[in-house]
Order: structure tokens, then C-alpha cells, then sequence
């Protein structure tokens, strides 16, 4: 059954793609539900679901969560919705709305900027641009390889130093999860902050550290959502059998496969891959944060629950320095809520206490594996994996500033 409505839908998305020039999943007609009430009751609602649609986006909120729910399932949502007692709002009762008001502003002008997203090609090419306009401050740097062949290519920020010692490195993360697409967006507007801020505080932020800057890990996963699927998460490795892709942050080698992912292949959204660092882009990545020296903090950007999350995600206890890590989180988040005081971001807590217990992820990995001591997942602001591309420099500020509050506050405690 399963098989017959898989080639359905890859007809028809043969079709779509066929007819229609832009080639997206077009998504029309899906509603996007919040749905809050008891976990369990939720899990429950998202495997009937997920019985009937394999292809079925979903995220967990900080009250509940949010369901993509296509046409042909709403009949089955409202009846298990009522069953179960659960308190559903409609957020969107069209999301392809959304995709469409979002497609209208692609690429925006020949010049970067961030009032449009942008396809990969163009965040490399504005990688390599800034790497050329500041050659004395940055370097394009490669992380690892991608499935299909793309370099993983970030920018190393290290203004030169009268010091011996190298500095402490920081290294930001974006995008491991494609349709995240709000993240690679902070990022490369934060790397123009670094780069052209004339504010003392910027520019010193640039000047204590060894930045190494990924906007976009799963280049692939991007590329593919912003060409044929918006909603698109994994990779786009191919698996064993029909189905392909797997979830790049639950593919890392720590506590693999235990927490909230899976080991089904055609899974949308949470496969755990065949086996840890099963992904090329893991893998080659994590060869890469290893070969660093001298990491002081690693970050990771993910959207859209408005979270600050500690290691580690798949356990309520705690790492020897969580209450420096609680400093460290709390005045970074004070620092954003200056200039952004719409809502305040939730915690700094741990994964499993604030959000869900998750396992095989980035920052789990690098704080067990390496020991890095300062390590944080942003859970950036938006609703549906969407933020309006008009109000990107909103965001934009707002990490610029939480990344100020994290350094201050880990001077004060000794860090570096
Ligand atoms: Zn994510």
C-alpha cells in the first residue's frame, strides 16, 4: 500500500514538476494545525498519521506541536484530535500560501541581501566574495563533502594578532536541517556584521576569536528544498531501497538511534541514518571539528521554537559547568531581548527538560566527543519553518546581540 502511494506521489510529482515550471511540491491545501495537550496523546496523533502519509511535517513546540496536515488527512486528524481530547488552532489554512509569498521573493536582487532567501550557489558565492573583499580578516574554509559532490564551505573570521597564543575558536553550525532556511540567513548576516560593523563592540567580537563560520551543513538538503521541496529535511543520500535521505542530526556517534528517530529509510523526517556517521556530511564535518584546536564554544542555529538548548539532548542530567552554561545562555538571551523584545525565547535548559528528548545530534556529539565546554542550540524565531524574508535583518540583530551576551558573560566566568 505504502509502495503504491509512494509511486503515486512521485507521478505525480513527475506531473507538478512537468507542469509546472517553478517545480515545487506545491503543498496546496495543507493546513498547518497547533495542536497542544499531552505528549503522549500527541505521539499517538502523529503515528496515526504518519500510518496514512509517510510524508507527513510535523514539529514539537514548546506547548505541544505542529502538524502540516495535507487535504486527504483531515478527516482522520479532526476524528483523532477529538478521540484524544487534544486543543487544536489553525496557524496556516494554506501553507502553499506561504511557500508561494516566500517564492515571490527568491534570490531578490543581483546584490546579497537579507530581504529574499537565497539558493546555495548564491550563499557560496557570497561566502567566496567576502573572503576576496576582506582578505587580511577571512578565509574560505571547507568543513566536508556533501552526497552530491558540494564542498561544505564556510568562513574562517581571524583578524591578525600581536599574541603567541591563538585565540579561542568559536564555530557556528547553520542549517543542518534544510528547510530550517531562516538559519543560513542569520548566519550570513552575521558574518556581514563581523565583517562590516564599524560598532567597537562588533568589531571586537571579531577580533578575540578564531571564527569558523558554516552557514549551510546540509548544502544538499537546502538546495533540494529550495528547488523541489520547501519542506525538505535530510540529506539526500540515497538508501538501500526506495526511499532516501536521512535526518543529519540524528546521524552523529553519540547515543545513536535511541531518542526520537528512527530506523525507517523512508521516514520524512527522522531517520537516523544506517548506521551513525552514516552521511557523508557527518562524517566529513565532524573530521573537521575535530581537527580544530582550542574550541572555546560550538553553536548550532535551528528554527523555529524561539529555544535556547544545552547539551544533552537526550538526558535530564546535567554537565559538570550547566550552571555556567545557564550564565553564559541567560545573558545571551538578555543581550537579544534588547533589541528584540517580541517574545521571549524559552529556557536555556536542556533538550530533554525543555523541548523533547532527541538523540545522534551535533552538539551531543562535540560536547562528549571533545569536550567542548561552551555548547548551545539556538531554536530560532518563526512559525512553519517559515520567517518573512522582509524581516530577516530582525533576526539578523537579534543573534548579532546573543552572541555579544555569550562572550561577555563567558569572560566574567573565565573562559577565555
Ligand atoms: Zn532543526
Amino acid at each position: 500500500m505504502k509502495k503504491i502511494s509512494f509511486c503515486v506521489l512521485i507521478f505525480v510529482n513527475f506531473l507538478f514538476v512537468s507542469a509546472n515550471v517553478s517545480g515545487y511540491r506545491s503543498y496546496k491545501n495543507y493546513k498547518c494545525f497547533n495542536v497542544q495537550g499531552d505528549r503522549l496523546r500527541i505521539e499517538r496523533l502523529r503515528h496515526a498519521l504518519q500510518e496514512s502519509d509517510e510524508t507527513l511535517t510535523y514539529a514539537d513546540t514548546r506547548d505541544g506541536g505542529e502538524f502540516i496536515v495535507a487535504p486527504h488527512l483531515e478527516d482522520l486528524f479532526n476524528k483523532i484530535v477529538t478521540q484524544e481530547n487534544l486543543k487544536t488552532t489553525v496557524v496556516y489554512d494554506d501553507i502553499s500560501k506561504i511557500i508561494q509569498s516566500e517564492k515571490s521573493l527568491l534570490r531578490g536582487s543581483k546584490e546579497f541581501s537579507w530581504t529574499a532567501y537565497y539558493d546555495i550557489d548564491d550563499i557560496y558565492k557570497y561566502l567566496t566574495n567576502m573572503s576576496k573583499s576582506y582578505p587580511n580578516l577571512s578565509e574560505l574554509i571547507v568543513g566536508g563533502k556533501t552526497y552530491q559532490g558540494r564542498s561544505i564551505l564556510g568562513l574562517r573570521i581571524n583578524t591578525p594578532s600581536q599574541e603567541c597564543t591563538p585565540k579561542p575558536v568559536i564555530f557556528i553550525e547553520s542549517g543542518i536541517h534544510a528547510r530550517e532556511w531562516i538559519a543560513p540567513a542569520t548566519t550570513t548576516y552575521f558574518i556581514k556584521e563581523l565583517l562590516t560593523s564599524k560598532d567597537a563592540n562588533i568589531t571586537a567580537l571579531r577580533d578575540q576569536f578564531d571564527w569558523r563560520i558554516f552557514p549551510s551543513v546540509n548544502p544538499d538538503g537546502y538546495h533540494y528544498s529550495y528547488t523541489v521541496d520547501r519542506l525538505w529535511r535530510k540529506t539526500l543520500s540515497r538508501s538501500t531501497n526506495r526511499c532516501f535521505g536521512a535526518d543529519p542530526n540524528r546521524n552523529w556517534n553519540y547515543n545513536w538511534g535511541q531518542y526520537s528517530s528512527t530506523h525507517n529509510p523512508c521516514d520524512y523526517q527522522t531517520y537516523a541514518g544506517s548506521r551513525p556517521f552514516s552521511e557523508i556530511e557527518t562524517r566529513t564535518l565532524a573530521a573537521y571539528i575535530q581537527s580544530i584546536d582550542n574550541m572555546m564554544a560550538y553553536i548550532s542555529f535551528h528554527s523555529y521554537a524561539a529555544m535556547l538548548l544545552l547539551p544533552y539532548s537526550d538526558s535530564t542530567q546535567h554537565v559538570h559547568n550547566y550552571d555556567d552554561l545557564v550564565k553564559v545562555g541567560k545573558s545571551s538571551l538578555d543581550y537579544g531581548y534588547k533589541v528584540n523584545q517580541d517574545k521571549r525565547y524559552q529556557g536555556p535548559g536542556t533538550a530533554a527538560e525543555i523541548l523533547y528528548k532527541a538523540s545522534g545530534g551535533s552538539m551531543d556529539w562535540v560536547r562528549h566527543a571533545l569536550g567542548t565546554p561552551l555548547v548551545f542550540t539556538y531554536e530560532l524565531r518563526g512559525n512553519s519553518f517559515h520567517w518573512p524574508p522582509s524581516r530577516i535583518q530582525e533576526q539578523g540583530d537579534e543573534v548579532t546581540q546573543m552572541m555579544l551576551g555569550l562572550v561577555t558573560e563567558a569572560n566574567k566566568l573565565g573562559y577565555y
